[in-house]
């Protein structure tokens, strides 16, 4: 897995070191998050803008990491109350936020679930019994977090997991941090999370593929955008297989097992990396009708890439002129 991630870091290096100009180029790859992470810009502050970055990524690890033990994270999850960093916080508070706004799919509450599945290192990938995901369920769900003033409590088997949205947090500041340094030419590719900021140095727009469910090292189509998240959530991306059958780490929190919504992948694109990242995860778990509904209701703020188990792609509307594919695909309109 860790290998797919470095190919696809790879191939999104050569394209931009394809449209830099030499001397003003600067990348790095650097493992942080759980996975393989790089980026590259263009303009005279790249070197200082991408070292910042790496550095500005692994201080939000600290933070929200649920494995290591001094991260804020941990400790809530420890000690079940916390009066953590504002960031923290503000994560914490959106995260329930997209919650109610996609109807508990969007679930950091999940911890305890991914945990008796193994889905964290040092754990072994399992399938757990009816009755131990019955234990787990009374637990789960954003009613169990509560927030007054700086101080979070969580109920007494309640854990967090903010690995659905963290990386979507930190490319946001990531785009930041390029800004305040004048770049506005880079490419950012956080695992799966891309975010083009401004165009390529000639002005246009940056090309993102969305990868094949079935083959990563193959894409269904190519995005193009700018200044643009694009972040996508499948079953391809981690799992384990038992007795012939796939469980992936995406859960759905009324079931307290693996997402079985239709979906095997969703790509969305947003101005907005945390939003992004969360709907990606949250989408998965919805499938395509509920996917359909929260659009028509958001078009302004998120569009989307889907391909159903049945390889059948869906696009929404306000992505037609950006998706190009030599595939067949199904406009959903708003
Ligand atoms: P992503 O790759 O962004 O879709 O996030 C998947 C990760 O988020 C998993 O590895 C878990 O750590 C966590 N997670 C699993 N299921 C959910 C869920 N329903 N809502 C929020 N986070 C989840
Ligand atoms: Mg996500």
């Amino acid at each position: 897995m860790k290998s797919l991630r470095i190919i696809c870091a790879f191939l999104l290096l050569i394209a931009v070191f394809c449209s830099c100009s030499l001397d003003s180029k600067y990348s790095s790859e650097f493992f942080a998050m759980d996975t393989v992470m790089s980026v590259t810009a263009c303009g005279k502050q790249s070197e200082t803008a991408v070292n910042a970055i790496a550095d500005e990524i692994n201080r939000l690890d600290r933070l929200f990491s649920v494995q290591n033990k001094n991260s804020e994270i941990f400790r809530l999850n420890s000690e079940k109350q916390l009066n953590p960093s504002d960031e923290t916080l503000e994560l914490i508070t959106r995260s329930i936020e997209i919650s109610s706004m996609t109807d508990g799919a969007f679930d950091i509450t999940t911890e305890p679930l991914s945990r008796i599945w193994g889905f964290y290192s040092g754990l072994e990938n399992r399938v757990p019994s009816e009755k131990e995901i019955k234990a787990v369920l009374p637990s789960v769900g954003a009613e169990h977090i509560k927030i007054d003033g700086s101080t979070v409590s969580l109920d007494k088997s309640t854990s967090l997991d903010l690995g659905a949205i963290a990386k979507g947090y930190s490319s946001g500041r990531a785009a930041k941090i390029l800004e305040e340094n004048g770049i506005s030419s880079a490419l950012i590719s956080l695992g799966g999370n891309v975010r083009a900021v401004g165009t390529k140095p000639d002005g246009s727009p940056w090309s993102v593929a969305v990868t094949d469910p079935d083959n990563s090292s193959e894409q269904i189509g190519v995005l193009s955008v700018k200044d643009r998240a694009v972040v996508t959530s499948g079953g391809y991306q981690r799992y384990f297989e038992t007795n012939g059958k796939r469980y992936h780490h995406i859960i759905d929190a009324e079931t307290g097992c693996p997402a079985q919504s239709g979906l095997k992948s969703v790509t969305i694109v947003s101005q907005d990396d945390t939003l992004a990242d969360a709907l990606s995860t949250a989408i998965f778990v919805m499938g395509l009708q509920k996917a359909e509904t929260l659009y028509n209701d958001n078009n302004d703020l998120f569009g989307a890439v889907l391909i159903t188990d049945s390889n059948e792609i869906y696009i929404t509307e306000n992505l037609k002129d950006s998706f190009s594919s030599y595939h067949s695909y199904e406009v959903i309109k708003a």
